[in-house]
């Protein structure tokens, strides 16, 4: 393990020299001044999607220009210098990244990047397109999906998403016929969705696919959250336990604490807000203009887009440093900061 960005750099020096694949994945050079090592990277392909979920997307969204995204060439490029720095899971989100033309192509791309490391390709859609995607994900070489479905009532999905329900449960239904493994992303909000606990765990407890709760966070741009929106992890429990028998498993670097539910089914459930697992975290997003953030929470991103060249790579790699080491212990270090222009469809959640 590297303790001083000196060490961490001068690990990196010798392993970016080296022409041969990394096989044996070593430390991640990716590390911070609480020595979190970074493993994950989240890379928002678009900031266009076509809902509007109630927590996420501003009333009005101005979308970016195309020419202020980040082409694939230049995301292939930072790619490959993260996985050689350690990153060794990449998820793909947005906004909707099956609105962004040429995913799939990208995705095979990103495919040759397992031999320095890369594990796992991931992405989160609200699967609103994936019925007619899924079977070109699966070839190009996708790993697993997160969708979100926030419920099974087409009423509340509507009044939630401003989207039809069906398009979506095809979705679903097409990434298991093409063997996708998949979770659900469900975000519960009082008022619109805190009924329906019992009833999304039930259904997805049937058809044992795993399904995880996210705590409703403050990163909506116009800024619609209260704490009394928020459904706590403490309250999901208190619904589910006249009905399931719980266990709780112990934690690891999975932003979800898990519960076996039954002893036989899996439940996850991410309490930023109720139980942050900052200490724990080993994530990193890349916006789709090129900011480098380290935390969700963090008011400012650091810009990569200037050093996507081949004669910068030196800087690229000491801004990454730099950004990854000066990484706030987390959540509660940015509560008192002010309230950032960025949201959660801009960041990639
Ligand atoms: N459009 C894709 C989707 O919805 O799956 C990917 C992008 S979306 C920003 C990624 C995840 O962030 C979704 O699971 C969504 O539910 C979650 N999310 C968005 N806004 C949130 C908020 N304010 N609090 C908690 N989760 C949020
Ligand atoms: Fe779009 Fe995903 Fe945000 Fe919903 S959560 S508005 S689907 S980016």
């Amino acid at each position: 393990m590297v303790h001083t960005i000196e060490e961490a750099q001068s690990q990196l020096h010798s392993s970016l020299t080296q022409s041969q694949p990394v096989l044996n994945l070593p430390d991640s050079q990716l590390i911070d001044q609480f020595q979190r090592q970074k493993r994950k990277l989240r890379i928002s392909l678009t900031d266009r999607c076509n809902f509007k979920c109630s927590y996420c997307m501003p009333d009005h969204p101005e979308w970016l220009a195309k020419h202020d995204i980040l082409s694939f060439e230049e995301l292939e490029q930072f790619c490959e210098v993260m996985v050689k720095l350690g990153i060794n899971q990449i998820r793909l989100t947005g906004g909707e990244p099956l609105m962004r033309k040429g995913v799939v192509s990208f995705i095979y791309r990103l495919n040759r990047l397992r031999v320095l490391g890369l594990t796992r390709i991931s992405m989160t859609t609200n699967a609103y397109y994936l019925e007619h995607y899924a079977d070109e994900l699966k070839k190009a070489g996708l790993d697993d999906l997160n969708i979100s479905l926030d419920s099974i009532r087409p009423e509340t999905f509507l009044d939630m998403t401003k989207k039809p329900l069906a398009p979506v449960l095809a979705g679903i239904s097409a990434a298991q016929k093409a063997n996708i493994p998949i979770k659900i992303n469900c975000v519960l909000v009082q008022g619109q969705n805190d009924q329906q606990v019992l009833e999304l765990v039930q259904c997805a407890y049937q058809q044992q696919i795993e399904l995880r709760f996210i705590e409703y966070m403050p990163l909506d741009q116009p800024q619609h959250w209260a704490r009394e929106k928020v459904v706590i992890e403490d309250e999901i429990i208190d619904i589910l336990s006249p009905h399931f028998q719980l266990e709780a498993l112990p934690r690891n670097h999975d932003p979800a604490t898990v519960y076996l539910l039954n002893q036989s089914y899996k439940l996850g459930i991410i309490s930023t807000i109720s139980k942050p697992f900052c200490q724990t975290c080993d994530r990193l997003r890349l916006t789709a203009t090129g900011e480098l953030f380290t935390c969700l929470f963090a008011n400012t991103g650091t810009p990569i887009r200037a050093l996507l060249k081949p004669e910068r790579q030196q800087d690229l790699i000491q801004q990454i440093l730099d950004a990854v080491w000066y990484k706030k212990a987390g959540y509660i270090a940015y509560q008192a900061a002010p309230i950032r222009k960025i949201s959660m469809h801009s960041i990639g959640g």
